[in-house]
């Protein structure tokens, strides 16, 4: 395993799900890692100490990154408290379903703010360092829904396909410093976000949750089973290693073969 102890990475949204467990894997490769996310105080002190191996390696910062200011902030805090910052992980996000005709408009906007602007604004304020310095990675948790579009879920693929955009630009403006910019593009991993849906489709379809999940959710899986947040994790580390130093401005699918169709 690459040895990333003088490296400092920020996951966004990482106190559960995808983010926390890419979090654990570079906290377990050494790095110095900024968690983000919501969370009780509690809860969020024991997974800080769950997660490091020496002290002070892990800290939370509890920026909501729907806000610009805060993400601006996050950013800033995270390079004054450990004196740099080399990885950026944009991956928080949230999810919201419905016909488009209906389609809330405060959603529609929570949606844009926390996954594609909060991506761009984070972007932005870390990228001058890592020039500065030469070296960089810039991670987006896009989705499956970055490449193709399901139904019902305008907003979310809309701010996904705008992250794999967003990637590409950054890709090429960055080459030459010494920073990539790669988006990766999971199918269904069980985490909350989907767990959330799951009950959902449950309630609306008047199904078990079990049917819910073989014919609706892993429908579209061809693996016909859920991806497990430690294959996201380590395709993310890869991706920060000086092997994968020519790897930018590309979508990486970790969907079971979904957008193999
Ligand atoms: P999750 O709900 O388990 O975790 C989301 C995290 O984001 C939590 O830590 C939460 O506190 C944080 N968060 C939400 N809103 C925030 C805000 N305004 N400010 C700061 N933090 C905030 O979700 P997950 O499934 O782990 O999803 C992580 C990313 O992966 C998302 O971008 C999601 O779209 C993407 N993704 C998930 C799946 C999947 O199947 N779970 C598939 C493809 C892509």
């Amino acid at each position: 395993m690459e040895n990333l102890s003088q490296k400092t990475v920020l996951v966004t949204g990482s106190t559960s799900g995808i983010g926390l467990g890419i979090a654990r894997a570079f906290a377990q490769a050494g790095a110095k890692v900024m968690l983000n996310g919501f969370g009780d105080d509690a809860l969020i002190k024991q997974l800080c100490a769950e997660l490091a191996m020496r002290p002070n390696q892990v800290r939370h910062h509890g920026a909501n990154v729907a806000e610009a200011n805060e993400v601006r902030r996050l950013v800033a805090d995270t390079e004054q408290e450990f004196g740099a910052l080399d990885i950026l992980v944009n991956n928080a996000g949230i999810q919201f379903v419905a016909p488009v005709e209906e389609f809330p408009e405060q959603d529609w906007s929570a949606i844009q703010n926390v996954v594609l602007n909060s991506s761009f604004h984070a972007i932005k304020a870390a990228v001058p360092g890592m020039k500065r310095r030469g070296w960089g990675r810039i991670l987006n948790l896009a989705s499956a829904h970055g490449l193709v579009a399901s139904p019902f879920k305008s907003a979310y693929v809309a701010a996904k396909h705008g992250q794999v955009g967003l990637t590409k630009a950054v890709a090429l403006e960055t080459a030459e410093h010494g920073i990539t910019c790669n988006a990766i593009c999971p199918g269904y991993v069980r985490t909350a976000l989907v767990e959330k849906q799951i009950e959902n489709q449950a309630k609306v379809h008047g199904l078990p949750r079990e049917k819910v999940i073989r014919d609706i959710i892993l429908a579209v899986q061809p693996t016909k089973r859920f991806i497990e947040v430690e294959e996201i994790a380590a395709v993310a580390l890869f991706l920060c290693s000086e092997s994968a130093r020519s790897i930018t401005g590309t979508a990486i699918s970790i969907d079971g073969g979904w957008t193999a169709r």
